[in-house]
């Protein structure tokens, strides 16, 4: 988890990570998050600040609305009321949002889309999801679900995805699917997509499964583009790391697709991994002018 004390105009008065504690279960991690939240508003204190309000940011299904966690593979949450419990922890507004979709709130007023007003975050790391920001806003759906990027089916029939479908995206383009099919057609069991970004100069076959994960996430990106339409799209999460490796062939694969519609701009992200972390203050910060 990473955490922040962080001022209204997005700049960090201090900062603390933790780990999850995520084998232990949905209810130990609400407790630890309460913990370490309640710790930061007295850190805040204790330094001569005032604590306003607290954002969170989780992954999964999450109804932002209610403040509601509503399902996440990686931690178990099933319904879990994060934003009421936070309220009666601290006593202070809370806000939950997305992972993602925070990243992307941020991404689109502090980072690499400032300044824009269409702006599609994609975070392409151990899977793959995005974030819809209009006007520094993240789009969350009628289920707080919007922006699954990584389930857009690009090879109909195509290699399983952890979803149940087969051909999504994520099954072809995320740093796992990448290294995994690396490791199958080289038999390097131990492949990893840092193994493929770092060989396709030597490489026939790290080049050929490049390739093919470039042309699935051209593919997924036109669909976001036609459907969004946005100025600037911001690529996040590990795989981003490859930098021109990745942004060079990809900007090449969309613009062959394009047919009337635009090219955004493609672009790295600027936030890094405390992208989350800045978002959900931000997203606070926007709760509170909203219940003003
Ligand atoms: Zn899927």
């Amino acid at each position: 988890m990473k955490c922040a004390l962080v001022r209204p105009d997005g700049t960090v008065h201090h900062e603390e990570r933790h780990p999850t504690l995520a084998s232990r279960g949905p209810e130990a991690v609400t407790e630890n998050i309460l913990q370490i939240a309640a710790g930061l508003a007295a850190k805040a204190r204790a330094d001569g600040l005032e604590p306003v309000a607290v954002g969170i940011a989780v992954p999964g299904v999450v109804d932002e609305e209610n403040g509601v966690a509503v399902w996440s593979a990686n931690v178990g949450f099933r319904d879990v009321p994060i934003k009421q419990r936070l309220e009666e922890r601290l006593g202070l507004p809370a806000a939950l949002g997305h992972d993602v979709r925070v990243g992307g709130i941020a991404e689109a007023r502090l980072g690499a889309g400032r300044g824009e007003r269409h702006v599609l975050f994609a975070a392409i790391g151990t899977g793959i999801a995005a974030a819809l920001v209009i006007n520094g806003v993240g789009y969350h759906g009628a289920h707080g679900a919007a922006g699954e990027l990584g389930h857009i089916v690009v090879r109909p029939g195509g290699p399983e995805c952890p979803c149940g479908a087969r051909g999504c995206l994520e099954a072809i383009a995320s740093a796992r699917a990448i290294g995994a099919r690396y490791a199958e057609l080289s038999g390097k069991s131990d492949a990893t997509a840092f193994t493929v970004v770092s060989s396709i100069n030597t490489d026939k076959v790290a080049r050929l499964v490049w390739h093919e994960a470039i042309e699935a996430l051209a593919d997924g990106l036109i669909t976001a583009q036609a459907l969004f339409d946005v100025s600037v799209l911001v690529l996040g999460g590990g795989l981003a790391e490859a930098g021109d490796t990745l942004i060079t062939p990809l900007t090449r694969e969309m613009e062959k697709r394009l047919t009337f519609h635009r090219m955004p701009r493609i672009v790295t992200a600027a936030l890094g991994d405390t992208a989350g972390c800045k978002g959900a203050a931000l997203l606070a910060l926007d709760h509170l002018e909203q219940t003003k």
